[in-house]
């Protein structure tokens, strides 16, 4: 497919300017750019057309199915979109006089209530614009609480193995030496292993749950107690609150803070690194560390981001919990449960679960023996899924799984594509014995095959140099 740049054409333009009507004014030369900018130059249709191509070379969550592990590709509704596209909400100004953003005060204020509910803390922040973002801001809540108690010897972060990659980060962000712990077989905290490294250094853990193999801790009231006991708080992980929101509250098990990716599981579409918001919750005790946006009211001690954080997001969130409501909230999840368990059992017997036991909103695939007997990695099965039209699930991830292959198919897929993912997965099954060579050369049908994945990071070619 051409850039833009090369299709453009001298003196093509698809916008006609009306008619100046105010008088001209000459900018001074030394404002005035030297060279025209080099600018694409099309009509409305070849802009139309381009734009359109692009479409439709990407997969999303409007192609088709995107079970994408641990980060919530789920249907994001258009209504939500609809509401944080009006223009009281689009055409605000942060300094604007307060009494004409009283409406904007509001849905801060309302989805805060909700929110705090659904998690069952007493106050929040929507100022971080991410999920480790928020959990920066978390870490800070727990290192400004034994601070303002003159609590200065604790200088550890309890992180489990099976937490996300951004919890020890976080940790070792602010100024925390990171305490990994071992996962026991059975996927949960290791007791023993916890218990072990919890002493009056402790400052805190912070949990993923359910956990990166998708698994809800069942000894979460025994770990939040042993680290209370220990004067270390408790951080909850809630990027991904899908499992579990409106069934049971984070605060209720004993976690003093919380974030939350609104991108995740709050209806806002992510994935190209465009606006998030990772809200920050708290038990009342840690309240007055909040950080609070200049509209709101609060003396917040720290500032993570301008204003409001991204208020649209905001507005998505909200309208998504409002339109779910009280009974749709906890529907969306069991949902979502009920679908990953019954793919995961659709798919076994073939492919095989890292942890044979119920999952919560994603589970992890277990492909070592199947390389083993094959030859065919995670990696091959990944890539064939694209000729199918199907977006490959997160690879080798969580890493305490070897040949990893982790899927969330999310509350709104339909049985139909379930059976038809699920019968997918067991042919490629059956292609790995019959054909390995063909699933190593795969994808065979996708507009490209396999980049170089690390130059592809490191070296992106992202700019456009005429020639
Ligand atoms: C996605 C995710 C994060 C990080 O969120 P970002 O918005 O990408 O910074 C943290 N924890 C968990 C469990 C996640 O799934």
């Amino acid at each position: 497919m051409k850039l833009i740049f090369e299709k453009s054409a001298s003196g093509r333009k698809c916008s006609i300017l009306p008619k100046c009507d105010v008088e001209t004014v000459e900018l001074p030369k030394e404002l005035r750019r030297e060279v025209k900018p080099a600018l694409p130059e099309m009509s409305e249709t070849d802009i139309s057309r381009h734009y359109t191509e692009l479409n439709h070379r990407v997969h999303g969550v409007n192609c088709g199915f995107y079970p994408l592990g641990s980060c919530t590709m789920k249907y994001n509704p258009r209504i939500d979109e609809e509401m944080a596209a009006l223009p009281g909400f689009t055409a605000i100004h942060p300094l604007a006089p307060k009494h004409t953003t009283e409406g904007c005060r509001e849905v801060l204020d309302t989805i805060r209530k909700y929110l705090c509910e659904v998690t069952g803390m007493a106050d929040m922040t929507f100022q971080p614009s991410a999920g480790a973002h928020g959990e920066f801001t978390g870490v800070l809540l727990i290192k400004q609480y034994h601070d303002s108690r003159g609590d200065t010897k604790r200088k550890k972060i309890i992180v489990p193995d099976s937490a996300h990659g951004t919890n020890p980060a976080t940790a070792a962000m602010c100024g925390y030496d990171v305490v990994n712990i071992a996962s026991a077989p059975n996927g949960c905290v290791d007791l023993e292993a916890l218990k072990a490294v919890l002493g009056d250094d402790t400052a805190g853990l912070m949990l993923t749950n359910p956990n990166t193999v998708g698994i809800f801790d069942e000894n979460i009231l025994e770990i939040t107690r042993l680290v209370h006991e220990a004067g270390g708080l408790c951080y909850y992980d809630g990027a991904n609150l899908n499992a579990v929101m409106g069934v049971v509250r984070p605060g209720d098990m004993g976690f003093d803070c919380i974030h939350m990716n609104l991108h995740k599981t709050f209806a806002t579409p992510h994935g190209g690194g465009g606006p998030g918001a990772g809200a920050v919750g708290c038990k009342d005790f840690l309240a007055k560390f909040l950080p609070h946006s200049a509209m709101m009211e609060g003396e917040g001690h720290i500032q993570v981001r301008g204003f409001a954080g991204n208020f649209l997001v905001v507005v998505k969130a909200l309208t998504y919990i409002m339109t779910l409501g009280r009974e749709g909230i906890p529907e969306a999840a069991k949902n979502a449960v009920l679908n990953a368990n019954y793919l995961m059992r659709r798919i076994q017997g073939t492919f095989e679960p890292a942890f044979d036991r119920i999952c919560m909103h994603e589970f992890v695939l277990d492909l070592s023996g199947f390389k083993k007997e094959t030859g065919v990695t995670a990696l091959d099965v990944a890539k064939s899924l694209i000729d199918y039209g199907m977006h490959p699930p997160t690879m080798y991830f969580p890493m305490i799984v070897h040949e990893a292959l982790m899927l969330e198919p999310t509350e709104t897929e339909s049985k139909d594509t379930l059976d038809w993912a699920a019968e997918v997965y067991r042919k490629l099954y059956e292609l790995g014995h019959t054909d390995p060579e063909y699933m190593h050369g795969a994808p065979h049908n996708a507009q490209i095959g396999r980049p170089d994945e690390v130059k592809a990071a490191r070296n992106p070619i992202v700019r456009y140099t005429r020639a």
